[in-house]
């Protein structure tokens, strides 16, 4: 069966002289594998499409008893090679990226994923890029069943939230005082996010470079 999907290239691995094995996050198949025979050959028709984060049409033929097609074509839908003009930017997408190809499962498809993925690539361009960042990240902690437990109240019932606790990732007061001190923006901020009302918050750089450390340690704390 021919299949047709729309992909966002996340890792290219050499294999043997000319070939290469490709890592994908597409639309209908999550995070896959592909195969693509001859791609370092000069005359390759997969010459500067299959780049790091360029958004690609794939075709390939599905078949049975296996997971690693081959990539019969692939066409560039949009490239963001405009990215290389924000280098953090990048750097933190490449470890997002990295998170994402170590912790989902291939060949399942993650349609939230997918398609938190192109609002961060969409995000960056508007110069939104912090809010992208961390929504991906909240959606990707979602996707590995590691949901940031987001209430409105810390356990004890007070309205302030002012600390969070990597260990089962939820804000709390201080009076309670469990985990870290974050003040009080970050849940407000993440409950925000993760309640799609991110257009009414602003998040500073700053602030969201602390925001991903504190997500890291969560992380961590579970993996
Ligand atoms: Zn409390």
């Amino acid at each position: 069966m021919l299949v047709r999907d729309t992909a966002y290239v996340l890792k290219k691995v050499l294999f043997k002289e000319t070939s290469l094995i490709l890592n994908v996050l597409s639309r209908s198949g999550g995070l896959q594998s592909f195969m693509v025979k001859g791609a370092l050959r000069p005359k390759s028709p997969f010459l500067g499409v299959i780049e790091f984060l360029n958004e690609i049409e794939i075709h390939y033929y599905k078949k049975e008893n296996t997971t690693l097609y081959t990539l019969n074509k692939a066409e560039l839908i949009k490239d963001h090679f405009s990215l290389t003009l924000y280098p953090d930017v990048l750097m933190e997408i490449g470890e997002l990226v990295q998170y994402t190809r170590r912790n989902i499962p291939y060949n399942e498809p993650v349609p939230a994923l997918y398609q938190s993925f192109s609002f961060l690539l969409r995000g960056v361009g508007d110069k939104k890029e912090n809010k992208a960042l961390l929504y991906y990240f909240l959606t990707l902690l979602q996707e590995m069943g590691l949901p940031l437990k987001i209430s409105k109240h810390c356990i004890c019932g007070n309205a302030e939230r002012s600390y969070f606790d990597p260990e089962n990732g939820s804000f709390g007061c201080s009076r309670c005082r469990k985990g870290i001190f974050v003040g009080e923006k970050m849940a407000d901020d993440l409950t925000a996010l993760a309640g799609h009302r991110g257009k009414e918050i602003e998040i500073s750089s700053t602030e969201k470079a602390g925001y991903m450390e504190i997500l890291k340690e969560y992380l961590k704390y579970h993996k």
